[in-house]
């Protein structure tokens, strides 16, 4: 009974973690692990762009990334709301598209 008990203990605590940093927003430009992790459920492992699995990525030699929906430069808050996850693909190609590159561009 006392290990049951200790399991369903730690249950409770991990569930109140994820919803605390479901509603935290984070001062720092890159998403903490726990975080990430979270997102990375939310989307089922998927690129939210092109929809490959991880498993599918990492054959390819690729993997996932988790960055933000309204971009950092623009006010996006890392936060579970502003976080999606994309391959480095789809990612390296947000990046590089002329408007994102314009912006970066005014701030230097
Ligand atoms: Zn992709």
């Amino acid at each position: 009974m006392e290990c049951a008990f200790a399991v369903g203990n730690f249950s409770f605590r991990y569930g109140a973690e994820i919803l605390s940093v479901r509603r935290r927003v984070f001062q720092s430009r890159t998403f903490p692990a726990t975080l990430k992790r979270i997102i990375l459920e939310r989307d089922s492992y998927c690129c939210r762009s092109c929809g490959k699995h991880r498993d599918q990525l990492i054959a390819e030699k690729s993997h996932l990334e988790v960055d933000h929906i309204k971009a950092w430069i623009d006010g996006g808050q890392t936060c579970y709301e502003n976080g999606e996850t994309l391959c480095r693909e789809c990612n390296i190609a947000k990046h590089h598209s002329k408007d994102y590159l314009r912006k970066m561009k005014a701030l230097s």
